[in-house]
């Protein structure tokens, strides 16, 4: 398989009623086959899914995890708001948003936009990637698969990778389950998150802070088959009970 890795150069700063399909569609041409990678936080201001820190009044619990923080108690409010259950509060709140994906902070940015306003993800990220998809496909006529991304860290490693939210197209694992290896041997665990690999690649040539890229195309991926179960279920991910057992956030 022979990839390559376009950017979607010189889109400007992007603002809530942006036709954010439109602007990238002028910029790149699309073939059948092609992979959209927009970064969240893009999606988002088009959407107007964010918010100012003045509009927000900060509850008893954002306070106190202000206070082992040090973070603005309205800019943890707006974490806590869209959390649907939160894993930790301190260092830093992880929790889970709609839809499944957790997060750092909730996935909440205060970087490129405005200041005091802050970039939340999008609510519905697999929504997103499909309404992306069938806006290109209106625009283009063609058939392009859409991976929405956001910049996210993760346990275990130092440093931040692009991460799938939200992806329309193409199934979210590839299934090795039951193939051969070049010995013989049945794969019994082997599924492969590969939305998480290409967004780790796009979100790798969007670059972060100011580098103005919130939009590639990848082009000659070749297709997987699999399914779309990239989360686990609560009652699967006995990392996520561990955490629970030995750091419970109080309740108020
Ligand atoms: P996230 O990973 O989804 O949280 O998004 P980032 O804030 O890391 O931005 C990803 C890329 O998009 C970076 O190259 C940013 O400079 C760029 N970017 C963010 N917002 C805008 C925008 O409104 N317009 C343009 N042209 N680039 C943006
Ligand atoms: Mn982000
Ligand atoms: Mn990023």
């Amino acid at each position: 398989m022979k990839l390559t890795i376009l950017p979607v150069e010189n889109l400007p700063l992007i603002h809530a009623g942006d036709d954010l399909p439109a602007l990238i569609a002028e910029r790149v041409t699309l073939e059948d086959g092609d992979i959209v990678s927009v970064a969240s936080s893009v999606y988002s201001k088009a959407k107007g899914h964010t918010r100012k820190l003045a509009d927000i009044t900060p509850t008893p619990r954002a306070q106190r995890i202000s206070k082992m923080t040090g973070e603005d108690p309205r800019f943890l409010q707006s974490i806590l708001d869209v959390s649907e259950d939160v894993l930790i509060e301190f260092p830093f709140i992880l929790s889970e948003v709609a839809g499944g994906h957790i997060g750092v902070r909730a996935g909440v940015d205060q970087s490129n936009i405005e200041d005091e306003m802050v970039i939340l993800l999008p609510p519905d990220p697999m929504m997103a990637a499909n309404e992306v998809r069938s806006s290109l496909k209106k625009i283009t006529g063609k058939d392009i698969g859409v991976i929405i991304t956001d910049t996210c860290g993760r346990a275990f490693r130092r440093g931040q990778t692009g991460n799938a939210i939200g992806w329309s197209g193409m199934p979210a694992i590839r299934d090795f389950r039951g193939d051969k290896d070049l010995f013989g041997h049945v794969l019994k665990i082997t599924e492969e998150a590969v939305v998480d690999e290409l967004a780790g690649i796009a979100n790798f040539v969007m670059g972060e802070s100011n580098n103005g890229v919130p939009a590639v195309v990848i082009k000659g991926c070749e297709r997987w088959t699999g399914h779309d179960d990239l989360y686990f279920t609560k009652k699967e991910d006995f990392i996520r009970r561990a955490l629970s057992v030995r750091v419970k956030p109080k309740k108020e």
